[in-house]
């Protein structure tokens, strides 16, 4: 269920929040990413401390790493140490993208980001569904066992399967594969009411339906496309919608131009696999009220640390001496205990693992007051204001 709070006059944005079954969710809101049910380098305490109300953790991955053992899983709540958690699930539809063309193109989904190496295509999409191919052989994922996968592991929110396409993709394969996402939508619906032979929920007297399942809008960079399947699932009985697939660097607030005027207002909408400082406001701005990405965790384990002027690398040279905190007035633990960039610099030159756990630390915290202070904005009804002061001072 979703509450809209306060609506933004001179923008889309609005504040809510979003409950669930194990806790609620204040929007505009950021998902920290445990793709194997685990927020790498830190512990589900370091985590709520650091302000995390929301948590997204991957479907395909934990299908393909549990396996049989899948059917005795505990649910994700118990797994990851998060009883009040709010927990999402993406639905594999970005592997089908990144085993897929994402190799066979060599590009990330946001084009213009970096070129990679093209390599073999490990998909093989079929009405059906789609075959993955790896060194055991070929698996096959469709929407309805997709949807069974979803509710064993038993997020709150969970994800319709689609087929995310490459933003190299033309018009004629974009339309070929919003065709297919639009069926497996109605297929991930119609398994959604099948009741459901193991639920932890239900044995605990609560209510299965209590997993609220978002559609997936795609329709790569094409307008007429991008408006169809908004149009097409905004009509179906989803709880809320996820904006997936391709973006130009810069069409990203184009996009969500076209899409969101055409999903009901009242249902929370998701952007998936977005999280860069820009595109949290620029999606806010367009409506947005949830997103899920890697760089507060993974650019952490790797040096990379935010702050209010933008990214630094602390494994740079030029912070050796450096005896501040990542950021002065920074209310999370590394910064309140006083760890300063030159000793997180020599933990990573010793490859110190604490020094991924000190920055993830940061870095979570970081993006959830950011969060924070973007709802504070839109309730006061200064979002814009917030959004251009904060973005002049980054560097
Ligand atoms: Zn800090």
């Amino acid at each position: 269920m979703f509450d809209i709070l306060q609506k933004d006059k001179n923008s889309r944005a609005r504040a809510g929040v979003i409950h669930t079954s194990h806790g609620t969710v204040e929007t505009p809101s950021y998902a920290i990413v445990g793709t194997h049910a685990e927020v790498r380098a830190i512990s589900p305490r370091e985590l709520l401390d650091a302000k995390t109300q929301l948590v997204i953790a991957n479907t395909y991955h934990l299908w393909r790493t549990l396996g049989e053992k899948l059917d005795l899983f505990e649910g994700l709540h118990e797994r990851m140490k998060l009883p009040d958690t709010v927990i999402m699930t993406d639905s594999g539809g970005f592997q089908v993208f990144s085993f897929g063309f994402g190799r066979e193109h060599g590009v990330g989904k946001v084009l213009g980001g970096e070129k990679k190496k093209a390599s073999d295509n490990l998909t093989r999409i079929t009405e059906e569904g789609v075959f993955f191919t790896n060194e055991e052989g070929e698996h096959f994922l469709g929407p309805k066992l997709s949807m069974e996968i979803q509710k064993k592991l038993g997020a709150d929110i969970i994800f319709a399967f689609d087929e995310c396409t490459s933003p190299e993709h033309d018009y004629a394969y974009q339309k070929e594969a919003l065709g297919r996402t639009h069926r497996w939508a109605n297929v991930c619906l119609k398994s959604h009411e099948i009741p459901f032979s193991y639920s932890r929920e239900l044995e605990n007297g609560k209510a299965r339906d209590e997993q609220m399942l978002y559609g997936i809008v795609q329709g790569g960079m094409f307008e007429d496309l991008r408006k169809e399947s908004a149009k097409y699932i905004g009509a179906l009985p989803f709880d809320g919608f996820g904006i997936g697939g391709s973006f130009g660097e810069k069409k990203m607030g184009e996009v969500l131009g076209w899409v969101i005027p055409y999903l009901p207002e009242e249902k929370p909408r998701h952007l998936l696999g977005i999280g860069k400082i820009e595109d949290l406001f620029l999606g806010v701005e367009n409506g947005i009220d949830t997103f899920d990405c890697v760089i507060p965790t993974r650019e952490a384990r790797h040096g990379g640390a935010w702050t209010a002027k933008g990214r630094i690398d602390l494994k740079k040279n030029k912070f050796k001496d450096d005896g501040e905190v990542i950021e002065n007035g920074c209310g999370c633990e590394t910064c309140t205990a006083g760890i300063t960039r030159h000793q997180l610099r020599e933990m990573y030159k010793l490859k110190d693992l604490r020094a991924g756990t000190s920055v993830t630390i940061h870095n979570v915290y970081f993006f959830n007051t950011l969060m924070g202070r973007i709802r504070e904005a839109i309730q006061n009804g200064n979002f814009l204001e917030f959004k251009d002061r904060f973005l002049s001072q980054m560097r």
